[in-house]
């Protein structure tokens, strides 16, 4: 449409929501859709933070907050960055946005000009790209394969960096992969980035605890690195709040004095309920969300092992996140009931209207061999899924 701006026109939907439509379109006609699409934990939400919400709307928090965030909700972030990441954040630091997607659209409006590049390690999360664009940055996306874990190694980083690069914007553990980067992978990239000193990192952590491998790493614990990181992280994954919207970064003074600045003409504060809420959630010990994350490892382990048994499939084994991100280029080429598939896009429409299971395209990811498959979903799903996709690919 030629009345809206170049902005709107230029920028992709969301192609996880896009799926998620698509599905639900399917099943309104009566189809029963399996969806392994979303990026949403199938938990609810833990009592004792329900509770702390009710309680909330009991005490009037109805009002505005301030734009970065109650106080007491920043120190109790405070704190668990130092709990859980040995990260030294004062409050002056932080700033709590809605959801963790309004905090990297902050940083790239505030960082970035016009022609600056990002590097993205592909695959990486749907939103960077279009974040990066709306700010008018430019994406430059390093490719990764499964053969590498899909993690960038240092040399492709130094090779990806111009006298334009600005930043670089990466999640671990990876949404779309599950890739964790240890700490020593974190020492390597941090230090090709040490040798270029006007690069800023944004370190994606919202899976954090969801992390089947060790401990998690937070590459601003690197020394030099602390000054040049953004760390973005929220609610919505490990305590299964995606709804309540609330996210948060720790950095720099000046870049979280400049993300206040510009969400206070934006958006104002996140929701009041959700940020008494999240005091809780950061309140209370990773053990009592340990049932959740226990869970998805259980699931991890069992739909690598049902994917594993249909010839084709190339997986990796994902430390954490709750995606499997497996390979099927083998698929290429090749004709299943009287449908080809050319791609990974082709792939996943075929799985959605042959099989009746909603996957994402890992085009969309910026890796056109892949699919992303959830396992967010029962596990008496992913056994129906695994065998409905098995079946659909033996015509
Ligand atoms: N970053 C990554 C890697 C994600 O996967 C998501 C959600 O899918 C987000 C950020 C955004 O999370 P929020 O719900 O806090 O906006």
């Amino acid at each position: 449409n030629n009345h809206l701006s170049d902005r709107i026109n230029n920028m992709s939907t969301s192609a996880t929501l896009a799926m998620a439509a698509k599905a639900r379109e399917l099943r309104n006609a009566g189809k029963d859709i399996i969806g392994l699409s979303l990026g949403e934990p199938d938990f609810n939400i833990p009592d004792f933070i329900k509770d702390a919400a009710k309680k909330a709307i009991d005490e009037n928090y109805s009002s505005y907050s301030p734009v970065d965030g109650y106080g007491d909700l920043k120190e109790a972030i405070s704190r668990k960055f130092e709990r859980d990441n040995n990260l030294k954040y004062k409050t002056d630091q932080i700033v709590v946005s809605t959801g963790a997607k309004q905090s990297l659209a902050n940083v790239a409006m505030v960082m970035l000009n016009k022609g600056d590049e990002v590097i993205l390690p592909a695959p990486y999360w749907v939103s960077y790209r279009d974040i990066v664009k709306l700010a008018e940055g430019v994406p430059v996306e390093v490719k990764t394969g499964i053969e590498t874990d899909f993690k960038m190694t240092p040399e492709q980083l130094e090779e990806a960096i111009t006298p334009r690069t600005k930043m670089l914007w990466f999640s671990s553990p990876c949404n779309p992969s599950g890739s964790v980067y240890s700490e020593s992978e974190l020492q390597g990239l941090a230090a090709v980035l040490l040798r270029h000193p006007d690069i800023f990192v944004v370190s994606d952590e919202i899976y954090e605890h969801i992390n089947f491998r060790a401990r998690h790493a937070s590459i601003a614990c690197i020394p030099g690195m602390y000054e040049r990181t953004i760390t973005v992280n929220g609610v919505s994954k490990a305590f299964a709040m995606t709804g309540w919207r609330i996210g948060y970064i720790g950095a720099p003074q000046w870049i979280a004095k400049a993300c206040t600045k510009f969400q206070g003409q934006i958006t104002s504060g996140a929701n009041a309920i959700g940020q008494r809420a999240t005091i809780e959630a950061l309140n209370a010990p990773v053990s009592k969300i340990k049932y959740m994350i226990d869970e998805f490892h259980h699931r991890r382990d069992l739909l690598l092992q049902l994917l594993g048994e249909i010839e084709g499939f190339k997986l990796n084994i994902p430390e954490g996140a709750f995606y499997v991100f497996p390979d099927i280029s083998n698929f290429f080429g090749k004709t299943f009931n009287g449908v080809k598939i050319d791609n990974a896009s082709d792939f996943a429409m075929y799985l959605l209207e042959n099989a009746n299971v909603a996957t994402v395209t890992g085009e969309a990811f910026g890796n056109p061999n892949c699919i992303r498959i959830s396992y967010a979903a029962s596990e008496s799903e992913l056994r129906e899924a695994a065998s409905r996709i098995k079946q659909a690919l033996s015509e």
